[in-house]
């Protein structure tokens, strides 16, 4: 047992170094950020996971018991995380040691990165210098006490769940852009350095894999939040929300379709042609059908209901209907629109508390109902 979390304090403290020392050599590094270290603590409870704390100098503090959690469920659907990259039930068999240390790599590197990037993207910052913000810097807003006289607003909890959504896309782009994958090139078998050069077998396998990991830390978080049982939008944003948005950076960076834009109010618009459209489909087939329907619960003989599983392949059709620009029909289409709203204006605010440069969300040259195209502004 000792032994065992002696290995993962091991991985974690070095996935945190070598991520944290990449950061400060990245050229879009825009002002030096805080110091930043890494810290166990056996006091923080499994639910929380990771969280940020400091002033000056800045902690990551993970659970101790959340890290042994992780790395046990690993362990659990390590058949799964391998037929995602091999066909062959031998080769599933035989590699899955390999499959395995790839993805606890990604998984922990997501997580650091994760906390990382609420720092450097002055998410920190932003919410201190907010007059009207009476918490403290809480990810686990949800453990707001009931008995509080007044409740946080929907849009308070919109907010904070919007720098949750931002924190995760940035670790996804920063991991397939900039971060070099050392179990993920050993277990390919190439010296390609970023994840969004992969060419052929190798980045369908890559970007299974990280979004594997992306989905399968998420889902050990927001697995706490009670929302998920009521699926109650009208308190909270759906954690079906937070997972599809991180899901598009993938399917950007996957397809290349980077003309997504956003109007005047902030909704994605995007003008896509049939090339895009055959890689978005492509991108559903091929890459996040495989991982959805891999089995994330061995030890259950059926899918269960309340599961977050469950609700992504309930919504997946609608998820690409949003992604096509078709109209969407479910509750889970509408509110991914306004939470995409959301970050557009949330992005102008932040832009001043950032330690790294953010991507660029563009906006969009609407179309006048004369149909000819607005003057870009
Ligand atoms: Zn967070």
């Amino acid at each position: 047992m000792n032994n065992l979390f002696a290995n993962v304090k091991k991985i974690w403290r070095e996935a945190f170094s070598a991520l944290w020392q990449t950061v400060l050599n990245d050229r879009q590094l825009l002002k030096k950020p805080p110091a930043l270290r890494i810290e166990f603590s056996d006091h923080l409870n499994a639910k929380r996971g990771a969280r940020l704390t400091g002033n000056v100098a800045f902690t990551i503090e993970v659970s101790s018991q959340f890290a042994l959690n992780l790395h046990r469920e690993l362990r659990r659907v390590k058949n799964g995380l391998a037929s995602l990259v091999f066909d062959s039930a031998s080769a599933q068999r035989t590699r899955c040691g390999e499959v395995l240390a790839a993805v606890e790599q990604l998984t922990v590197g997501f997580i650091v990165l994760h906390e990382i990037f609420h720092l450097i993207g002055g998410h920190f910052d932003w919410l201190k210098a907010k007059p009207t913000s009476r918490w403290t810097f809480k990810e686990r807003y949800q453990e707001v006490p009931p008995n509080w006289r007044t409740k946080p607003s929907y849009s308070a909890i919109a907010d904070a769940y919007l720098l949750e959504s931002e924190a995760d896309c940035s670790a996804i782009q920063w991991m397939l852009q900039v971060m070099s994958a050392r179990e993920l090139q050993r277990l390919l078998q190439t010296r390609t350095g970023h994840i969004q050069f992969f060419f052929g077998r190798r980045r369908l396998a890559a970007f299974r894999l990280l979004l594997a990991s992306v989905w399968l830390a998420i889902r050990r978080l927001e697995s706490a939040r009670e929302e998920l049982k009521f699926n109650n939008s009208a308190r909270h944003p759906l954690p079906v929300t937070r997972v599809f948005a991180a899901f598009g950076t993938f399917l950007m960076h996957y397809s290349h379709v980077s003309n997504v834009r956003f109007d005047a109010q902030g909704g994605a618009q995007h003008t896509l042609t049939d090339d895009d459209v055959n890689t978005i489909r492509e991108f559903l087939q091929h890459i996040l059908s495989p991982v959805l329907k891999c089995d994330w619960n061995p030890a259950s003989p059926n899918l269960p209901p309340e599961s977050l599983e469950a609700q992504l392949r309930f919504y997946l059709r609608d998820y690409g209907n949003h992604l096509l620009n078709k109209p969407v029909e479910t509750i889970a289409g509408r509110e991914l629109i306004r939470m995409e709203k959301a970050r557009f204006r949330m992005d102008r605010s932040l832009r001043s508390f950032r330690y790294y440069r953010s991507a660029k969300l563009e906006r969009m040259a609407r179309r006048r109902r004369t149909g000819r195209p607005a003057r870009h502004s």
